[in-house]
């Protein structure tokens, strides 16, 4: 098995894609899973109000749970909302509620209303130290994302290898630059993974051969494939490392934590 040395700091990745069924939630919750089960403490924080990443991590999210929702709109501390996941005790998770779908509108008329995430997280690290946070976006470029963008350094792109794939990618790198510049500074596009991939058809090859040859610092090696078992793992509260641990998906996604965890937070700074 593999061992990865962790070094203490805290690595904020936002898995972001303004395409919706790329493959986000899916990525945050098996990442997260891998890397904590690679011995490193993780957070998952769900921004979406559907709640999918809190429903594959096993945690309650129904309306009467404090959830982000409460962190952003009414500073509840970050501590009184995150759960710890059933399915590893170095996984926790900070729950989405249905309550998010109107943070994006009243969020507006908030004080530093692109920093709530940031400022919440900072006090919160603070006295519980995590390895990773890894933020799951909705598919939209609105507040929740930019909350998202504010909090984190490392911006993890999920890309479908489909003939659309690139497309709407320059919105997102624009936006990334835009609150590199006016927002948060140490942003910056990490990690891009390449999800569902069906390698029997040539169009998969030829999407994936052009993202490698746009990001070659950027794209990790290991793709995730299309796997049966990664879409049923939700419906049993759970993410495919636990559900299936041995399948094609989970092999794939635990390859992947290890090349995330072997990537310094300085390398992946440089790039
Ligand atoms: P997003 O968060 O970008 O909207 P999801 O992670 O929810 O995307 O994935 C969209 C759908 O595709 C879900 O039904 C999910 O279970 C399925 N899915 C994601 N990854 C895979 C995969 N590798 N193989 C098969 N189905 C997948
Ligand atoms: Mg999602």
């Amino acid at each position: 098995s593999t061992t990865v040395q962790f070094t203490g700091e805290t690595r904020v990745l936002t898995v972001s894609n303004q395409k919706g069924g790329v493959g986000k939630t899916t990525t945050a919750v098996n990442i997260g899973s891998a890397l904590a089960a690679l011995g490193a403490k993780v957070l998952v924080i769900d921004l979406d109000p559907q709640g999918n990443a809190s429903t594959a991590l096993g945690v309650p999210h129904s309306a009467e749970v404090p959830s982000v929702y409460d962190v952003l709109i009414d500073e509840m501390p970050l501590a009184d909302v995150v759960q710890p996941s059933p399915e590893n005790p170095n996984l926790f998770c900070a729950p989405s509620t249905i309550h998010l779908a109107g943070a994006e509108i009243e969020l507006v008329a908030q004080v530093a209303r692109e920093h709530r995430l940031r400022r919440a997280l900072d006090v919160y690290l603070a006295d519980h130290p995590m390895d990773f946070v890894i933020i799951d976006c909705p598919p939209s470029l609105g507040l929740l994302t930019i909350n998202a963008f504010t909090a984190a350094s490392e911006v993890f792109i999920p890309i479908q290898c489909e003939y659309y794939a690139l497309e709407g990618l320059s919105q997102l790198l624009g936006s990334i630059q835009m609150i590199q510049k006016h927002l948060n500074p140490p942003l910056h596009l990490s990690t891009i993974l390449l999800t569902m991939f069906d390698g029997r058809t040539r169009l998969a090859q030829q999407v994936a051969e052009e993202v490698r040859t746009h990001f070659p610092e950027q794209v990790l090696e290991t793709v995730i494939p299309r796997s049966v078992r990664v879409s049923e793992a939700p419906s049993f509260g759970q993410t495919v490392i636990a559900y299936d641990g041995q399948s094609a998906g989970a092999i794939a996604y635990r390859e992947a934590a290890v090349e995330i965890a072997s990537r310094t937070a300085t390398q992946s700074k440089e790039k």
